[in-house]
C-alpha cells in the first residue's frame, strides 16, 4: 500500500474525517471508530511507516512520549483507573491498518476480563523450552549499529502487514479441551524456530 492509498495518511492530511483529540509535531491522536472502551484513542505517527520496525530511530522516543501524554489525557478525561497501550506489527499480530499506530484504551475498575490472557491463551512450555527461547533471544546480537540494521531488516521482512505467503499453522491454538495429566505431560508445542 502506498502512502497515497493509506487511510491514516489521509486522516493526517485532513482528507478523511476523524475525531481528533490531540496533535503535535510527531503524531495525531483520533478516536477509534470501533471503540473497545470510552476514550479508545489511536496515536498515529505523522511519518508513514508500516510497522514499528520501519520507523526512524530518531522518531521513536518522541512518538512514545506523545503516546504517554495521550494516555494520561485519556485516563484523566474518562476517569479511568488504568489503560492498555497496544501496538500490533504484521497481519499475524492482528494489524489491520498498515500504518504504525498505538491503541490507548482506558480501563475501568468495574470491567472484565482484564488481562492479556483474555486475548492470547497461556501456552504450556516446559523448562527446557523456556531455556531454549531465552538463549535464542539473548544471543540475537544487537550491539553494533550494523547488527541493529540487519535485525531491523529481518523484522521488517517478517512483519509484513499482509503475509506474502499463507502462514502455516503449526501450533494448535484452539481452546484447551479437558486433558488427562498424562496427555498434558506429553503435550508438545511446535513453534517452528
Ligand atoms: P489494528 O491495525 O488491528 O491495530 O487496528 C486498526 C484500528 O483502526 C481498528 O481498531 C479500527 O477500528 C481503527 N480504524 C480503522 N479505520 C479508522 C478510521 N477511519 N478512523 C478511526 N479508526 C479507524
Ligand atoms: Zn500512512
Amino acid at each position: 500500500m502506498t502512502e497515497n492509498q493509506c487511510i491514516f495518511c489521509g486522516i493526517i492530511a485532513g482528507k478523511i474525517p476523524a475525531k481528533k483529540v490531540y496533535e503535535d509535531s510527531y503524531v495525531i491522536a483520533i478516536l477509534d471508530i470501533n471503540p473497545r472502551n470510552p476514550g479508545h484513542t489511536l496515536v498515529i505517527p505523522k511519518d508513514h511507516a508500516g510497522t514499528i520496525f520501519e520507523m526512524k530511530n530518531e522518531d521513536i522516543g518522541n512518538v512514545f512520549q506523545s503516546v504517554r501524554n495521550v494516555a494520561v489525557k485519556a485516563i484523566n478525561a474518562m476517569k479511568a483507573q488504568g489503560a492498555n497501550i497496544v501496538q500490533s506489527n504484521g497481519a499475524v499480530a492482528g494489524q489491520m491498518v498498515p500504518h504504525v499506530h498505538f491503541h490507548v484504551i482506558p480501563r475501568f475498575a468495574n470491567e472484565g476480563p482484564v488481562s492479556i490472557e483474555a486475548v492470547l491463551q497461556v501456552k504450556k512450555m516446559n523448562e527446557e523450552m523456556l531455556d531454549k527461547i531465552a538463549e535464542k533471544i539473548e544471543s540475537a546480537e544487537l550491539e553494533n549499529p550494523s547488527d541493529i540494521e540487519k535485525g531491523i531488516e529481518e523484522a521488517v521482512e517478517r512483519a509484513v502487514p499482509e503475509p506474502k505467503k499463507p502462514v502455516k499453522e503449526k501450533t494448535d491454538f484452539s481452546p484447551a479441551k479437558k486433558k488427562s495429566k498424562k496427555e498434558e505431560e506429553l503435550e508438545e508445542i511446535d513453534f517452528n524456530f
